[in-house]
């Protein structure tokens, strides 16, 4: 089923600009007047615009730094007032939002373990009806894209219309580099079924260490999305929260001078001409895959047919093993990568075994 969603871009939000990316950015967490007016005074200096700082911090333990509360928004209002920038925070409940609405807060976001819970993106969407604040939703954190949606739904039906998305990744028990998974699949399909949504990525979050940012920031801007939130703090050693990923406004400066930034797209014939012509290629291709496939599914028929008759069981996990590691060989004397190859043909295998069950069953 498709979800609808009534949205207006970020380009007519007022404060967001071009070149891409448009980068949010500060700190994790607000912690003192001094750090959160330093931070900005350092981000606003090369032309940052938008200001982040966590005001009500979820954390995994407590005892640890839970946020300054109340207070600190006074200090995002001193940003405002002294820097001109627009200012952002995190709300996870009915209270956070009134504070925010009360001491002038610009843009909010919904953190990666609120947007998971479909109670407190009710009770969210239900305080915020009314105002046309822009809210920022970051991905949940599980990879599940119809909970993302369902949390985007909730606010678009209270009549909050300003709405775009901050993919930070996903948590994984696999052994990665990074502190979550980048999981740019679920991204992209995002991206795809709502393309006028403004999109944002956060590579602090999706790193948890700076030696990371630049790289993540770069696949973010080569998939063409809008912009980028990272946390930036004037000592990030001395940080609060999330110390490792953080960067001075400096090294922040010379990471976007670094990004290369491609056109979504040019207006040049050549190049119209050439990609024309490929993409006219790739489709003559995935027609010919495709009736491969249905010749494929078809034999699968006739096997399990087969099977039915000789009282064989489906699955023969060894031919399996043996069929995949020969593909991945071939594959890799193709130059095809292991991974991608295991993907596919697990993806044909599964369609396959279900073909058979359904002769089986039938
Ligand atoms: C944050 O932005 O500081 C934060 C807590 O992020 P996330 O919800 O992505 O973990
Ligand atoms: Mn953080």
């Amino acid at each position: 089923m498709a979800h609808e969603l009534d949205i207006i871009p970020g380009s007519e939000w007022g404060f967001f600009t071009l070149p891409r990316p448009m980068c949010i950015a500060g700190p994790c967490s607000a912690e003192t007047e001094e750090q959160v007016m330093e931070t900005a005074k350092g981000l606003h200096a090369f032309g940052i615009h938008v200001y982040r700082a966590g005001i009500w911090k979820p954390r995994t333990h407590p005892g640890s730094f839970e946020g300054v509360g109340t207070p600190g928004l006074k200090w995002l209002r001193k940003v405002k007032e002294t820097y001109g920038m627009k200012v952002c925070t995190e709300v996870a409940t009915e209270k956070h939002v009134l504070e925010c609405i009360k001491y002038g807060v610009d843009v909010i976001w919904i953190g990666a373990r609120t947007s998971a819970n479909p109670f407190l993106m009710q009770e969210i969407a239900d305080a915020l009806s009314g105002t046309d604040i822009p809210v920022l939703v970051k991905n949940p954190v599980n990879p599940d894209l119809d909970l993302w949606i369902g949390a985007l739904e909730r606010l678009n039906r209270a009549g909050i219309r300003k709405l775009g998305v901050i993919h930070r990744g996903f948590s994984t028990s696999a052994p990665i580099p990074y502190r979550n998974d980048p999981g740019w699949k679920i991204a992209i399909e995002l991206r795809t079924r709502y393309p006028q949504l403004a999109f944002f990525a956060d590579p602090s979050h999706m790193a948890g260490d700076r030696k990371y940012l630049l790289e993540l920031s770069q696949r973010a801007m080569d998939l063409g999305l809008d912009g980028l939130m990272v946390e930036s703090h004037c000592t990030p050693d001395q940080a609060w929260s999330d110390a490792r990923q953080q960067l001075t406004p400096a090294s922040l400066q010379n990471l976007l001078e670094s990004l290369v930034i491609r056109d979504n797209t040019s207006d040049n014939e050549a190049y119209k001409e050439g990609i024309d012509a490929l993409r006219t290629r790739i489709d003559v291709i995935d027609e010919n895959l495709l009736k491969l496939l249905k010749d494929r599914m078809d034999v699968s028929r006739r096997i399990g047919q087969y099977k039915k008759e000789h009282n064989v069981a489906i699955l023969q996990a060894g031919r399996w093993e043996q069929l995949l590691a020969d593909m991945v060989e071939r594959g890799a004397q193709l130059g095809l990568s292991e991974a991608s190859i295991r993907a596919i043909m697990t993806a044909i295998h599964d369609e396959s075994v279900r073909v058979q069950n359904a002769i089986l069953e039938s």
